[in-house]
């Protein structure tokens, strides 16, 4: 793939285009097959996005009843009905090896797929777009209103575009807050003045780039600041099928008129009539007839212009298509297409994905929900108490991730029998072994103590093991430390 700087009519003329200031683009409005699967798309995303906070999950009592939240205070993340807890923040970690994963399928499947489709300065970028035709018209009422001098109408219809893109800023900044706290709450305190000072800047601060990116900066984010079209170009490969104008078959291009006098001539005469609604469809202004650029977003809108010209010349569709340079190659030297989806990238990508879902999916049916943390006193060490016994001293925390208040028996591994263990704050105790309660989706911690039996000749280090299984259920939690007596 290379940087076609020239093609792009938005970069200034050859040699200027470095420094040059860049151009307005008047993207117009196009309909077809790809649009409908964007609007679609961003019907989908957008309504996830501003909605999801309000859907309710019940937890029980103790924990939030919402669907989908960060409690930041209270150090959980909810996710229906997962519920991810700070040491388990590898879930995360996997989400994210999952999502770099399916990026690089997809861009080995078709090229810039997610920058087209999915990506939120896409979708957002989109949306702006829709209510600027919509405050302004189509590509050429908006071009006459910019040069069109100041007037009520213009400032009327530039006002109520600023005014609405705010609107949506400002809605973006409020749905994203909504996902930290209790969302119909937080509107209530939000709208009433009492919700935290952090809450009003996140707004203030996503409202402006929302409106910044998505109203005002647009193809410009896609073209000079985002890293992914640098590391796409370097991951692509010549099987992945990008946006291609098909030259074997549109070219040489002319006029309809000249076409047909090309034809009378008894020469060749391309299908493209040179109408540029590909270039004035293309929201980062990419002329995509010069070849594969990094500026083209892979949306596919220009296919949908084309092949509204091809329909109303008579000519088949897909002028433009989602294809390859080397399978316009072949064409044109009289060989046939040959695509290839399974490739070893594509096997390996899809692969990776399967086997990175399958294991997080192992650890999350078989996580456990109690958990044991120990830690060693480390001065004193040890005490020999005046019986001749040893002394040694922990801080065990413990884990109860269930939404209801369990009760645990303490117990020991691997040190001798008559070893006597003592938990400061035990609710009670069965058999020698304390008995310890700790609240729904809690932690708690304990001072613990071992002795020695009377008259063991202990070792200097004896590798133990500290128990604690829940009375109810006899899930069982273990961790491993040491009983030091020299
Ligand atoms: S060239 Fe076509 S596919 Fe590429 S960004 Fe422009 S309209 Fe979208
Ligand atoms: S829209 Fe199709 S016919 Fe028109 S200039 Fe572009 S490629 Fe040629």
């Amino acid at each position: 793939m290379r940087i076609d700087r020239d093609a792009n009519p938005a970069h200034g003329e050859p040699g200027d285009e470095w420094f040059a200031a860049s151009k307005k683009i008047y993207p117009m409005a196009v309909h077809g097959r790809f649009r409908k699967i964007k609007w679609t798309i961003l019907i989908l995303t957008l309504g996830l996005y501003y909605f999801l906070p309000f859907v309710r999950w019940d937890r029980g009592p103790d924990a939030p009843g919402q669907a989908v939240m960060v409690d930041l205070a209270g150090r959980r993340a909810y996710l229906f009905f997962i519920e991810i807890w700070p040491q388990e923040v590898y879930y995360l970690t996997g989400l994210l090896i999952l999502a770099a994963m399916a990026l690089f399928l997809m861009n080995a499947v078709a090229g810039r797929l997610w920058c087209g489709y999915l990506c939120p300065q896409t979708v957002w970028t989109d949306l702006f777009m829709a209510v600027e035709r919509w405050t302004e018209g189509d590509r050429r009422e908006r071009m006459n209103l910019d040069k069109a001098s100041w007037s009520a109408g213009k400032l009327g219809r530039k006002a109520s575009k600023h005014f609405l893109w705010l609107m949506i800023a400002w809605w973006t900044g409020g749905a994203w807050v909504l996902y930290f706290a209790d969302a119909p709450t937080l509107v209530k305190d939000l709208a009433t003045g009492q919700a935290p000072m952090a809450a009003y800047a996140w707004i203030g601060i996503l409202t402006f780039t929302t409106y910044a990116l998505a109203g005002h900066m647009r193809e410009q984010v896609c073209v000079f600041m985002c890293p992914w079209p640098r590391i796409q170009a370097a991951l692509t490969d010549e099987y992945a099928l990008n946006v291609t104008y098909r030259w074997d078959r549109g070219e040489p291009r002319g006029s309809l008129k000249q076409g047909l006098k090309r034809q009378a001539e008894g020469l060749k005469a391309g299908d493209c009539v040179d109408c540029y609604q590909c270039l004035h469809s293309c929201p980062t202004g990419v002329d995509i007839r010069k070849g594969t650029q990094l500026d083209c977003i892979q949306c596919g809108l220009c296919i949908d212009a084309c092949d509204a010209v091809m329909e109303k010349i008579g000519k088949p569709k897909g002028l433009i298509g989602y294809d390859n340079d080397q399978n316009v190659q072949e064409r044109s030297e009289g060989r046939p297409a040959h695509y290839q989806l399974l490739r070893p990238r594509t096997i390996v990508y899809a692969a990776l994905i399967a086997i990175i879902g399958a294991v997080m999916l192992y650890a999350l049916v078989t996580r456990s929900f109690e958990g044991i943390n120990v830690l060693h006193d480390r001065n004193p060490i040890y005490v020999k108490q005046s019986d001749g016994t040893t002394r040694n001293g922990y801080t065990i925390r413990i884990l109860n991730k269930r939404p209801l208040a369990r009760d645990f028996v303490f117990g020991l591994e691997h040190m001798p029998f008559g070893t006597r263990i003592e938990v400061v704050g035990a609710e009670g105790e069965v058999g020698g072994y304390p008995i310890v309660s700790v609240g729904p989706d809690r932690t708690r911690e304990f001072r613990v103590l071992l002795f020695s039996p009377l008259g063991a000749d202990m070792p200097k280090s004896t590798p133990i093991t500290f128990r604690i299984v829940d009375t109810r259920t006899g899930d069982t939690a273990r961790a491993d430390d040491y009983f030091k007596a020299e």
